[in-house]
């Protein structure tokens, strides 16, 4: 019988992250401070992230050595299998080989514990009490209690108020690990009082529950705030999936001909795929890199390459990105995550340079592949998740008509277990497929296209 896994021993366990500013960081345009239209300053930064973090976001050192303290808690998952879909190749009766990452095994069920356990950690060391961050649906909520509760750090979470109301379940886990949760908008910050005076009902959004948490970390001196995508230091964090990816491809001698993830922000996927960039840079592999998005939300394929901001209220820097435009917000219908206007600069760079690829797919098909997986491979995959095994689907399917025995290797970002609500909607037929008009996206973009740092 061949192995269905490829483990590594905690010895085998990468040490240190790999950062890609070592490569392209000349080339990657910087942030910008939209009041005095100059590069982000380190001071500039400083009230909301703490030092260590900053000189991640900047540094050109190739290897950043993965502290003891964050090995040590990373051990408790980490590292991760990367498995053989031998039943859904058989079910596709494809001659590719398929594998995934799966990063669902963490305590919070998906890839962003990797981010929060090390963010927590050097908040942790510069003195900081208290973190507090913006969650949707939860999944980064979680991430983050998590962490926190570990390094003994509060934890303040300002959870979009209609999902706090229907998507009880990741509260309850936040709550589990000691976090406080309050429905955004709240009566605690300038932001949230703003909103709830001129809509007392508001459901909140993700870009008002940012406002929330950067406010709250601002005013009070011992609290930073913490984001758990989009940013520089969070993809370097999270190469670490990478990096155990390569090692374990190496071991069972393979040399994967495409990679394959889903996109929101960008940290999943890139964390994934940067340790195999810089050869493809160098030539010295032709890897296909594929990016995934929903077309209710598809930044990559229909997003124009400009700057924009962070976030939905104008707050943050300006980030040089594909963007939607920042006051894009995905329809209603759309139940499969992946809301992010924008994604992650470096990420945007590449596809820029036509180093990664990028396709959108309509929620129903991912729905059909996320059922097909759990059939076969026995994992729910999260809604995000399913995205990327749609593409590895079709890429599978591809090889077929071709018969290339392509080596397709996957990030399974995590575990559905927190939304069945989606899955019954997609049962019982309720999930509609969604295309962002064009003049929609015209509409958002107008704004930003006619910013002077854009002209
Ligand atoms: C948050 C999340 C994503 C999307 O975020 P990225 O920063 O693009 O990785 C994807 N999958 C899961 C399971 C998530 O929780």
């Amino acid at each position: 019988m061949k192995d269905k896994k490829v483990l590594l021993s905690e010895k085998e366990m990468p040490t240190a992250w790999y950062n890609i500013l070592s490569d392209i960081g000349k080339d990657l345009p910087p942030p910008i401070h939209p009041a005095t239209g100059q590069p982000v300053t380190l001071q500039d930064l400083l009230p909301i992230f703490p030092m260590g973090l900053i000189q991640q976001e900047v540094s050109t050192e190739k290897w950043i050595p993965i502290p003891q303290e964050v090995l040590n808690v990373y051990r408790m998952w980490r590292p991760t299998p990367l498995v053989r879909a031998y039943e859904l190749e058989k079910y596709l009766a494809t001659p590719a080989r398929i594998y995934y990452k799966n990063e669902s095994v963490s305590p919070a069920g998906s890839h962003k514990p990797n981010t929060a356990v090390a963010q927590a950690y050097y908040n942790k060391i510069e003195g900081v009490k208290r973190l507090t961050t913006e969650t949707g649906a939860g999944q980064w909520g979680s991430a983050l209690a998590f962490a926190c509760n570990i390094f003994g750090l509060k934890c303040t979470i300002y959870m979009v108020k209609i999902s706090y109301q229907q998507k009880p379940f990741r509260k309850s886990l936040m709550h589990c690990w000691g976090a406080e949760v309050h429905p955004s908008p709240t009566q605690l910050t300038n932001a949230g009082r703003k909103v709830l005076s001129q809509q007392p009902d508001s459901p909140g959004s993700l870009g008002i529950a940012i406002s929330e948490a950067v406010e709250d970390a601002a005013t009070h001196e011992d609290t930073k705030y913490s984001l758990g995508s989009v940013l520089n230091h969070v993809l370097l964090h999270q190469t670490i999936i990478g990096l155990e990816t390569k090692k374990q491809l190496e071991l069972i001698g393979e040399t994967p001909d495409v990679l394959i993830g889903c996109v929101g922000g960008g940290s999943n996927f890139g964390g994934f795929i940067i340790p195999f960039v810089p050869d493809k840079i160098a030539g010295k592999n032709n890897i296909k890199f594929l990016a995934v998005e929903p077309t209710a939300c598809p930044s990559l394929t229909k997003g124009l390459y400009l700057y924009d901001y962070g976030d939905t209220v104008g707050l943050t820097p300006f980030l040089k990105m594909y963007t939607l435009g920042h006051t894009f917000v995905p329809p209603k219908i759309h139940a499969g995550g992946l809301r992010y206007h924008g994604d992650a600069p470096i990420l945007c760079y590449l596809v820029n340079k036509k180093i990664v690829d990028a396709v959108a797919y309509p929620q129903k098909a991912v729905f059909d592949a996320a059922v097909t997986f759990a059939k076969t491979e026995g994992f729910l995959p999260a809604p995000e998740t399913a995205h990327a095994i749609k593409a590895v689907i079709d890429e599978a399917l591809k090889c077929k008509h071709t018969k290339e025995e392509k080596c397709i290797v996957f990030n399974f970002s995590g575990h559905g277990h927190f939304d069945l609500s989606a899955y019954d909607q997609y049962f019982e037929g309720k999930l509609e497929d969604f295309e962002y008009p064009k003049e929609e996206i015209e509409k958002s973009l107008h704004q930003i296209k006619n910013l002077p740092i854009n002209k």
